[in-house]
């Protein structure tokens, strides 16, 4: 606290995976200001608009939900109840479930803004006390291709590099990523190393014109969905070149001959035809990645939001693997995190498929040691249902009760006509949010007020690994709780031992407990040492004196031989264009608005930016569908409609369209909601959903 009577608490921003640390003032009025804090290793003090804004969704209360609400019947209203009301009705109806049908009969679905802490309670609840894995997160629409990418070829869950090596590098390969708009911090230091440096060079590889194509050397403007053609076609390149590192590959690495075979299966014409682009383009790629010292490639969801998901991530890994470029300065595979916390809810364990501090759940022993460190008899040993299979069984009955925490599934899954009816044929739902403005809320037999953003403490993990400690600034508004303590006292009603944790710092201490050992080992942390020396990239086990800033350098991988694996892996099936849909949709986010816009839609500067759902179109398209620019349309497939204005745009290729993923119940009209349009096909090993491949029309409204 200064003179005046202000206090200052060091914290993160709650958007993206980028993870800026910003400096929090509260005055003696209570109000508060945000700014970049100069001291974090990720932004060095810069902010983008939607950090620079985060106060007003600190202050703003209009929207909160302030009161446990309730219902006994559908179509009855909800009324306000107490907590005790509220959870011990919880307690009856989950516990009457899992006693009558099972423990699999009901679920939690959770959020990559969720804490640390509160995933790990989530998480211990359901897999350690209800007896079931189906705890699933909104991580599985962003994230879960790259996890299982890198699982399958570093053998864990290892993003290796750090933010520091972005100014160690002279090659980027942005590909499925708009990082300008989407983790724009990140975007600013790989523009400022450039202007620097102008021999560093930055490939984009997008089916779209983006703001990141602003600073690149070359566009790679593929067909949707060709991403791992085109990455087979660089890597032809490379070999045919001798632009490979053949001594890293035969010591470290395994399947490399497959690899080799399969891309030289596949003329350069035949792969460019296929992308959509001149054989010289991807050359040029090629021999920007092959001169490199230090080559980085970034991707998001791009990438991960596919019925290929996977096989595009372990693609786009083989060109790191095959040039060595690992495990050294400025170089390595990147995954840009979409969500805050989507690392440390995947570092507790908490989602259907995986165990605590990246245990396997298919290992009967990592069960036993989870088993033992909870004191519980064990821990379910098959994958729960996943977030889209979720909203399958509650469809078909095999699920009955779900309790949903800190996400609004019914803007943000795919084919959202299914996830309605879902939430209709559910015998109960739980809805645990800080917004009404959340348009799931409106499904709630049950509504909890949660605690947001500065109103708890507890911990995030970024995109590089980094966790960092944040303050609890503000009291909550109404009765409004932190999750993890809603969870707790839940817990406490169902007669679950092992929640009676006084602080969050005491869950923190257990989720570090549980790591010894591992490869994410973070055992010499807690709350007092993050806020003492600032935040920490893991792996930091007991007795360390700093945090690892990159991973492999000694080229041993988490794998069971230590040798990372270079995949061969086919492509999946995505829906193809045919007469009635003979258009492609993608979709995405806009610079200034998150997610569903509960936060980012209440706050007027950032709705400045774009204030209304669009679909961008190609000129040749709307031409031929008589279609002006900023007429309003309406865009159409077998799972529902959207109308929005239509922008013309050559930022898309012909037989291309992009519709933002945000608008859904806030300030919107005619409630322009991407996702009435996505397929809900999956990834078959991630079961990640394929948001950027549905097949539409659009027709003048
Ligand atoms: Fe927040 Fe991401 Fe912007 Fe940084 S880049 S200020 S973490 S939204």
């Amino acid at each position: 606290m200064d003179q005046t009577g202000t206090e200052k608490y060091k914290s993160t921003c709650s958007y993206c995976g980028v993870g800026c640390g910003v400096i929090v003032e509260k005055n003696v009025g209570g109000q508060i200001e945000i700014t970049g804090d100069e001291s974090h290793p990720a932004n060095k003090g810069m902010l983008c608009s939607k950090g620079m804004n985060l106060h007003y969704t600190v202050s703003d209360h209009s929207d909160r939900l302030l009161h446990p609400q309730m219902r006994w019947a559908r179509g009855q209203p909800r009324r306000r109840v107490d907590w005790d009301t509220a959870l011990d009705r919880a307690a009856a109806v989950f516990g009457t479930f899992i006693d009558k049908y099972g423990p699999d009969s009901v679920g939690f679905y959770v959020s990559g803004q969720c804490l640390t802490e509160e995933y790990y309670t989530v998480n211990k609840l359901a897999k350690g006390f209800v007896g079931t894995n189906n705890i699933d997160t909104n991580s599985r629409l962003c994230m879960s291709s790259a996890v299982a990418g890198y699982k399958k070829s570093l053998g864990e869950d290892s993003p290796p590099i750090s933010y520091d090596d972005i100014e160690l590098a002279n090659c980027f390969f942005i590909t499925g990523a708009n990082p300008a708009w989407c983790h724009p911090i990140l975007f600013r230091r790989i523009e400022a190393h450039k202007e620097k440096d102008p021999d560093v060079k930055v490939i984009v590889a997008d089916p779209r014109e983006t703001q990141s194509c602003s600073i690149a050397d070359l566009h790679l403007q593929l067909n949707p969905g060709t991403d791992t053609v085109l990455y087979h076609a660089i890597a032809r390149c490379l070999i045919e070149n001798g632009r490979i590192d053949e001594s890293f590959i035969e010591k470290h690495t395994d399947g490399f001959e497959e690899f080799r075979a399969r891309v030289l299966s596949q003329p350069l014409e035949e792969a460019a035809d296929t992308c959509g682009l001149p054989v010289r383009e991807i050359k040029q790629a090629a021999r920007w990645i092959g001169d490199a010292n230090g080559f980085i490639s970034m991707w998001a969801m791009g990438l991960n939001q596919s019925v290929d998901g996977t096989a595009k991530n372990l693609a786009l890994i083989n060109l790191s693997l095959i040039t060595g470029q690992i495990g050294k300065p400025g170089a390595g595979p990147f995954s840009l995190t979409g969500q805050p916390n989507a690392m440390g809810g995947r570092e507790v364990g908490g989602m259907a498929n995986l165990l605590s501090a990246h245990r396997d759940l298919g290992n009967p022993e990592h069960r036993r040691e989870v088993a033992d460190l909870w004191n519980v008899n064990s821990v379910p040993a098959e994958p729960g249902y996943t977030a889209t299979e979720m909203f399958d069984a509650l469809r078909s009955g095999d699920m009955k009760a779900i309790w949903i925490i800190c996400t609004n599934p019914v803007v943000s899954l795919p084919h959202s006509a299914m996830v309605e009816e879902a939430l209709e044929k559910a015998k109960f739902v739980i809805v645990q949010d800080i917004s009404q403005d959340s348009a799931t809320v409106d499904y709630a037999d049950l509504v909890l007020p949660a605690a947001g953003y500065l109103e708890k403490e507890g911990t995030m993990t970024n995109s590089d690994r980094r966790i960092s400690y944040l303050n609890k600034v503000v009291e909550a508004p109404g009765e409004a709780l932190p999750d993890a303590e809603i969870l707790c006292r839940f817990a406490r009603k169902m007669g679950y031992r092992g929640f009676d944790f006084d602080t969050a710092a005491d869950i923190f201490a257990e989720h570090c407990k549980l790591t010894r050992g591992t490869n994410i080992d973070i055992s010499g942390l807690s709350h007092e040492y993050l806020k003492q020396n600032g935040t920490v990239q893991w792996p930091f086990p007991e007795g360390a004196q700093e945090g690892t800033r990159r991973l492999f350098t000694d080229h041993e991988f988490y794998t069971q031989n230590g040798r990372a694996k270079i995949h061969t892996q086919d492509k999946g099936r995505p829906e193809r264009p045919g007469e009635n849909n003979p258009l492609v949709l993608t979709t995405g986010r806009i610079r200034d608005q998150w997610h569903t816009m509960t936060r980012t839609g209440k706050v007027s500067r950032l709705n400045q930016h774009i204030d209304e759902a669009y679909v961008d179109i190609h000129p040749e398209d709307a031409q031929k569908r008589g279609i002006d620019n900023e007429d309003v349309v309406e865009v159409t497939n077998e799972r529902g409609e959207v109308r929005v204005r239509a922008i013309h745009s050559e930022a898309v290729k012909p037989g291309v369209v992009f519709i933002p993923m945000h608008w859904g119940k806030v300030l919107q009209k005619d409630f322009p909601r991407a996702n009435n349009l996505t397929s809900d096909r999956v990834d078959p090993v991630s079961k990640e959903p394929d948001f950027k491949f549905s097949t539409v029309e659009v027709s003048k409204f």
